[in-house]
């Protein structure tokens, strides 16, 4: 608390300060070739290739695949690469963000895997040169539904085949886990409570932006209010909510799928994402009709989400009445629990940490009063020290101040400016923040930012 009150407290330094560049980018190099050279290694992997093999070596191909889809969800990935190459084909996990070689398959094993996981996702078998798209839907042992999404693209050396296992019954978490502390969990409660206006989520792909919409309306789910969502894929399955999935195969425009959700009379209505002008107009005369409405755009900040709505030619006076808050979320590395440490500061941390104090205007804490974690090495997560994901996010609300700049034609940086005078941190002092408290490392946040 003490820490965040700093940060407000200075935030008129911030705005007159100096960009001086800083070492960041260098320094962020270093990171990245680090990580690079990094090898995961897990006694898991190996099962999980003994388990594999030995299922197709009986011919029990589909017990194969569940197994591959099961093993993945534990280690706590969601996508599964088959990458072809030269003579033999990589199996790769994306965990927690870095995608992970676990095991090598031979052609022959591979060719297995591709029947039956074309068969099962309703693909045809004998197209080869042509990428495809489907799905199929598996049981876990606990009778849990996991569905697994499955794309193919023809390449070089064969068919490259990417699977998203999505647990459709996983338990929705709370804001706080997710890492909605402090001012933003405070601001994002206030805005789903409101009884009308947009709020968009918005961040690159990867960055969460899904799971923290679903976490708004598991809040927001309950009997008295109607809940429709527009989705494109449904990840999960929300008891009580009207889930639709547009169907475009069928000449259906998205637009027109909106409208139709409209006309059944909700309170709530979620859109999966925002990809034209025409989708944020309809999005924004609901908001405007009286409904609470969430979305997700795929833009880097709060200040690039506003250039991009004026950008589509949204007209600023609409824009300034509709839209109520921007999300702008990351996902970083959490530390590992199971090996975590407190870490020896370098010379090189502590000028990393003075660094970004002093440009986020906190100058009068040093180095010495914060103290650094890290991971040691450990099985749990796979001799790589982070273990799951923690999102580090920017809030801008609208207020009548922000709303009069917009309605103005004013510039981002007059919003941003007057946003600064609020409540607005940005993900990277979010970020530092994190780390301080010992949920992340300077690292991940220079890594991910
Ligand atoms: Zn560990």
């Amino acid at each position: 608390m003490l820490v965040f009150y700093g940060i407000k407290k200075f935030s008129g330094f911030i705005r007159n300060m100096p960009t001086k560049k800083t070492k960041t980018d260098e320094l962020k190099a270093k990171i990245l070739q680090q990580e690079e050279k990094k090898e995961y290694r897990s006694s898991r992997f190996q099962k999980i290739e003994e388990q594999v093999k030995a299922s197709l070596w009986r011919q029990a191909t589909d017990e194969a695949l569940k197994d591959v889809s099961i093993w993945a969800l534990v280690v706590g990935s969601s996508d599964v690469h088959y990458e072809c190459f030269d003579g033999y084909v990589v199996v790769r996990f994306r965990i927690d963000g870095v995608l992970v070689d676990i095991f090598r398959l031979t052609p022959a094993e591979y060719k297995k895997i591709t029947e039956r996981l074309k068969y099962a996702a309703n693909l045809k078998l004998n197209i080869t040169n042509i990428p495809q798209d489907g799905k199929y839907t598996i049981k876990s042992d606990d009778e849990r539904k996991i569905d697994v999404r499955v794309s193919t693209l023809p390449i070089k050396y064969g068919e490259n085949i990417v699977c998203r296992v999505l647990d459709a019954e996983k338990a929705i978490i709370d804001f706080e886990q997710l890492g909605f502390f402090w001012t933003s969990k405070r601001m994002l409660e206030k805005a789903i409570s409101k009884k009308s206006g947009m709020i968009l989520i918005t961040g690159p792909t990867g960055s969460g932006k899904t799971t923290t919409l679903y976490t708004i309306l598991s809040k927001l789910n309950s009997r008295d209010k109607k809940i429709i969502t527009l989705e494109d894929p449904i990840e999960y399955e929300l008891e009580w909510v009207v889930q639709s999935e547009i169907d475009d195969k069928h000449g259906v425009t998205f637009e027109s799928w909106l409208r139709a959700c409209l006309r059944q009379d909700p309170d709530i209505i979620m859109v999966g994402e925002i990809r034209s002008l025409e989708t944020l107009n309809t999005a924004t005369s609901a908001s405007l009709t009286g409904h609470l409405v969430l979305s997700t755009l795929h833009t880097k900040s709060a200040a690039d989400t506003l250039d991009r709505i004026i950008n589509m030619w949204l007209k600023p006076y609409i824009l300034a009445s509709a839209l109520d808050t921007i999300v702008a979320q990351r996902l970083v590395r959490k530390i590992c629990p199971d090996c975590k440490t407190e870490k020896q500061k370098t010379p090189e941390d502590i000028a990393i940490i003075e660094g970004m104090m002093s440009e986020i205007g906190m100058k009068g804490i040093t180095s010495e009063h914060i103290k650094l974690y890290h991971g040691e090495w450990c099985s749990q997560c796979n001799h790589s020290w982070y273990r799951g994901r923690i999102g580090i996010y920017e809030i801008i609300t609208l207020n009548e101040k922000i709303r009069d700049i917009i309605r103005k034609d004013g510039s981002i940086e007059q919003i941003i400016h007057e946003a600064r005078n609020g409540d607005l941190i940005t993900m990277k002092e979010d970020g530092i923040l994190k780390a301080i408290k010992g949920h992340t490392t300077i690292e991940e946040i220079l890594r991910v930012i």
